[in-house]
């Protein structure tokens, strides 16, 4: 079978901060303008690894609001807690996602985690937002903590890597995520001189993202913390590890193809439904700051 061709490769901007806790770049859409290219993923926070000094209060975000899509987060190093308003509470560690569904609409706070902030200690972690469909985007608000025991696992031969699926499938196996449109998702560990073959369907967009070590990716060297993406043409994509330890994350759906209007914390398909985004947070239809 012939190769998906590459249709770009690009590291992250530069960082800045979310709350006092997130030190992310912000790989798009800001970084590369992949806002209706890369539908549904419609953003992508990665905070590589950072290391914080031991705080006497955690770091991270207050109470804010969310509608319209849904917000994964992955947890690499560290721990990373989170509160919201429909009475969710959670803690992940490493290899752990949380995956909240904002729907119409969700207050939440996210937070390093007590005893690590207290301690202190390197912080890795993604998230990623996942657009709802149009008749979703008022779905009732929900939560599912997605721990690392949960992912369907796929090993390679001779112990050489593992694909943790977290949504969809791969090879028949299965992740444990529920989602509104077709996507795959996986966490993919190599040794070195592993190989792997993903097929990906051509009408899903795919991208992956290098977290640790270098890969060989249809031919191409592509370091740490890069983005590749994939044009949608029908072909195998082909992965190496270079370095001794590897890790990516794939990221793999297909396009929603609606109208996308997005303004801070809303992502909706009109301006119209933007506005009363705004309105409906405003007039305190989201519920209390105060939870
Ligand atoms: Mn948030």
């Amino acid at each position: 079978m012939s190769q998906r061709p590459i249709e770009m490769i690009f590291a992250g901007p530069k960082r800045h901060w979310v709350g006092n806790g997130f030190h992310v770049s912000n790989y798009f859409p800001r970084g590369a303008r992949l806002f209706e290219r890369f539908s549904p993923f419609i953003l992508l926070d990665y905070n590589m690894p950072y290391d914080f000094a031991p705080a006497t209060s955690p770091r991270g975000i207050g109470a804010h609001p969310h509608r319209g899509f849904e917000t994964v987060t992955f947890a690499f190093e560290g721990a990373v807690e989170h509160h919201d308003n429909q009475g969710n509470h959670g803690i992940i560690y490493p290899g752990d996602v949380q995956w909240m569904t904002a729907g119409s609409g969700i207050l939440h706070k996210e937070y390093h985690e007590k005893k690590f902030s207290s301690q202190g200690g390197t912080f890795h972690m993604i998230q990623l937002w996942v657009n709802l469909p149009a008749k979703d985007k008022m779905t009732t608000p929900g939560y599912q903590a997605l721990e690392a025991s949960d992912m369907g696992l796929f090993e390679l031969p001779e112990d050489s890597g593992k694909v943790h699926v977290v949504a969809g499938n791969f090879k028949d196996v299965k992740g444990p995520a529920n989602t509104f449109s077709p996507i795959n998702i996986y966490r993919v560990e190599m040794k070195e001189g592993a190989e792997l073959t993903l097929d990906e369907p051509a009408t899903f967009n795919t991208g992956l993202l290098v977290i640790e070590g270098d890969f060989e990716i249809n031919g191409q060297t592509v370091k740490e913390h890069d983005f590749v993406l994939f044009e949608n043409v029908p072909g195998e994509i082909s992965l190496r590890a270079l370095s001794e330890k590897t890790q990516c994350m794939v990221f793999s759906g297909e396009d929603l193809k609606e109208p996308i209007a997005a303004g801070g914390p809303f992502v909706m398909n009109t301006r119209e439904e933007l506005q009363q985004a705004n309105e409906d947070f405003h007039m305190g239809k989201f519920g209390s700051l105060d939870f």
